[in-house]
């Protein structure tokens, strides 16, 4: 959707990456491991010489979901399950994650694996660095149930709770209002 609000950098990439589902409306991009190796590319997470199974798809979705709902305990609207703490170390192990000096002396975490197993370490390495920055609680997955689309508060007090108010904040508004007269009467 045109009006929901993209993130750049480090929280635009893992935003990016966790809006490769729309829930609610599809499309799922992430369709088969072709689509996944070519959004991995164009990412630049990996080398276009390499390719991508289902195995590697399967965990890509979870990781993607784990990560989702990272962002949702951030903004108080879900909590991390074990599977999803198992999810993300698993990543960070399998990959081989190590701490790298670039030659302008920064440090950054680098996988040591290749193909699509380094280029999930990326997009946890990347987690990590973005999860650094003051602006990574304006990163939040929308309050409705079935849409939690990843979007990006940009309102002055953070105070967004929908990725678009046109679309879930009214749908929203009307369930409570549904909800609440039935209990009512
Ligand atoms: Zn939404």
């Amino acid at each position: 959707m045109a009006d929901r609000q993209t993130a750049t950098g480090d929280i635009g990439l893992v935003q990016a990456f966790v809006n490769t589902a729309d829930l609610q409306d599809g499309p799922e991009e992430l369709e088969d491991s072709n689509t996944l190796q070519a959004w991995l590319v164009a990412k630049g997470l990996l080398d276009s010489s390499q390719t991508a199974d289902a195995s590697d798809l399967k965990h890509a979705i979870a990781l993607r979901e784990a990560i989702r709902n990272v962002i949702g305990a951030s903004s108080g609207l879900s909590r991390i399950y074990p599977v999803d703490v198992a999810t993300l170390n698993g990543t960070a192990s399998a990959s081989g994650l190590r701490m790298r000096f670039g030659a302008e002396g920064k440090a950054r975490l680098e996988p040591e694996s290749p193909g699509v197993v380094g280029a999930m370490g990326r997009i946890v390495a990347t987690l990590y660095s973005a999860m650094e920055d003051p602006d990574w609680t304006r990163l939040k997955l929308c309050s409705s149930p079935p849409c939690r689309w990843a979007f990006y508060d940009r309102s002055k007090n953070h105070s967004s709770r929908w990725c678009t108010m046109a679309s879930c904040g009214n749908r929203e508004k009307a369930r409570r209002f549904r909800s609440h007269t039935k209990t009512d009467s």
